[in-house]
């Protein structure tokens, strides 16, 4: 019950050339890929990630053949790994070996700091985008997810730096940013800029500060 909880749902639409009575009725199809993933995992599930987005670039000819591949595919994804890369080689441009570097890619520092770090693979922010997420949205998505382990879109998996402190675990992510005074207080400047209205009622309310749980 509690795994199932953790999980959540991962999607990528992918290309799909298709002819016939589909495309001149200029009718479109579902062309996306879906798993279900533990975001606390290390293996298999970022692994899974990382292969539903190598396919994801690839150009299906036929929509045949993708819903062929989507039943392969989203079968237990995460056990499957090899055998998946094996049915499939034109779609993955490879062998497993060949494939498996990517997916089993060493944990990479995110680029720029918290919280507006980004996955050095595809560029998602991992928190909030810099100027435009609300301050209060950025604080939401901290606590909802402090420890982000590996990309939802990508698989690719961040390095933490890990310490103890008084028996409570400290996970510091690591980034490539090099922290300058100019550009905390830019930053700064730039949250403020969006969440002066947040921040006025914040203070008129006076209220319990963080009074839910979740
Ligand atoms: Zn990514």
């Amino acid at each position: 019950m509690d795994d199932d909880k953790r999980k959540i749902l991962v999607s990528r639409s992918v290309n799909v050339e298709y002819e016939g009575i589909l495309a001149q009725a200029g009718l479109s199809a579902d062309t996306t890929l879906r798993i279900e993933v533990d975001p606390e995992s290390l293996y298999p599930d970022p692994q899974a990630v990382a292969l539903l987005w190598l396919a994801s670039t690839y150009t299906f000819h036929g929509l045949d053949l993708f819903e062929d591949f989507r039943d392969d595919f989203e079968q237990r994804t995460g056990d499957r790994l090899q055998e998946i890369v094996d049915n499939w080689p034109l779609i993955f441009r490879g062998d497993f070996e060949h494939v498996s570097k990517k997916l089993f890619a060493a944990q990479k520092p995110v680029v720029n700091r918290p919280p507006f770090s980004t996955c050095p693979r595809c560029g998602r922010p991992l928190w909030a985008r810099e100027g435009v997420t609300p301050l209060d949205e950025i604080k939401q998505a901290l606590k909802v997810d402090p420890h982000p382990w590996w990309c939802p879109v990508c698989g690719q998996r961040f390095a933490y730096d890990h310490a103890t402190e008084n028996g409570v675990d400290i996970w510091s992510i690591r980034c490539t940013a090099k922290f300058s005074a100019r550009e905390t207080l830019r930053d700064l400047d730039s949250m403020v800029a969006f969440d002066q209205p947040a921040l006025q009622l914040d203070a008129t309310r006076n209220g319990g500060s963080d009074g839910q749980s979740k």
